[in-house]
C-alpha cells in the first residue's frame, strides 16, 4: 500500500508517517528528510538547496524527483509513504509516472486538516522543544520562514487537494486530533482501501 501524507507545515505529517512505519512496516519517504540529510552532509547537492531550505522556499521539482526516484528502487516493506512530497503539480504528475513505471499504485491521498494558528503554535513550540532537549531547531522553524512555508503551500501544494480529489483519492482527516486519533483516522481509511 503506497500513500501520500498531504497537509502544511506542521501539520503532523512526519509524526503521523512515524507510527505508520512502526505499526504498518511501511517506509517513509521524506523529501525534507532526505535534503536535510544532503545539506548536514556537504555534498553538493545539499550546498545548492541549503539556502533555499533555510528561506522556506521550495527547492527544484527536479531535484526532489531524483530523490524519490531512487528511492523507488529500493526497500518498500508494507508500503511507501510519502511525506512532504508531492508539493506541485509537476511533482504530482511525476510521482503518477513513476510508480506506474515501476508497477506500483497510488492507494490513497490522506489531507490532514488543521488550522493556520495551530500550525504556526506547533511549529514555534517545536523550534523550542528542540532546543530544550540540548538540540538545535530546524533552521527553517522561525516565524520569517514559516510565513513563507505557508504561502509556498497556499501557492504551489494546495492544488493538488483538487487534483487527487478528482483522481478520487483524497481522503481527509481531522489532523486538530490527538496524535492517537489522528493516527486512528488514518487506520480507518487505509483499512477500507
Ligand atoms: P519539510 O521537512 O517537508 O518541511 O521540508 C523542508 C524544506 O525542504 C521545504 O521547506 C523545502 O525547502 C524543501 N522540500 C522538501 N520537500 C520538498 C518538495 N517535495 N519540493 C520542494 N521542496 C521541498
Amino acid at each position: 500500500m503506497n500513500i501520500i501524507l498531504l497537509g502544511p507545515p506542521g501539520a503532523g505529517k512526519g509524526t503521523q508517517a512515524q507510527i505508520l512505519v512502526e505499526v504498518r512496516d511501511m517506509v517513509q519517504l521524506s523529501t525534507g528528510d532526505m535534503l536535510r540529510a544532503a545539506k548536514t552532509s556537504g555534498t553538493e547537492m545539499g550546498k545548492k538547496v541549503a539556502a533555499i531550505m533555510d528561506a522556506g522556499e521550495l527547492v527544484t521539482d527536479e531535484i526532489v524527483i531524483g530523490l524519490i526516484e531512487e528511492k523507488l528502487d529500493g526497500e518498500a516493506g508494507g508500503g511507501f509513504i510519502f511525506d512532504g512530497f508531492p508539493r506541485t503539480l509537476g511533482q504530482a504528475d511525476a510521482l503518477g509516472e513513476l510508480l506506474a513505471r515501476k508497477g506500483h499504485n497510488l492507494d490513497a491521498v490522506i489531507e490532514l486538516q488543521v488550522n493556520d494558528d495551530v500550525l504556526v503554535d506547533r511549529i514555534v513550540g517545536r523550534a523550542a522543544e528542540a532546543v530544550a532537549a540540548g538540540g538545535t531547531a530546524r533552521a527553517d522553524d522561525n516565524a520569517e520562514s514559516l510565513k513563507i512555508r505557508l504561502m509556498e503551500y497556499y501557492k504551489k501544494t494546495s492544488p493538488l487537494l483538487g487534483y487527487y480529489y478528482a483522481k478520487g483519492d483524497l481522503q481527509a482527516v481531522d489532523g486538530l486530533a490527538d496524535i492517537d486519533d489522528v493516527a486512528a483516522s488514518i487506520a480507518g481509511v487505509l483499512d477500507q482501501v
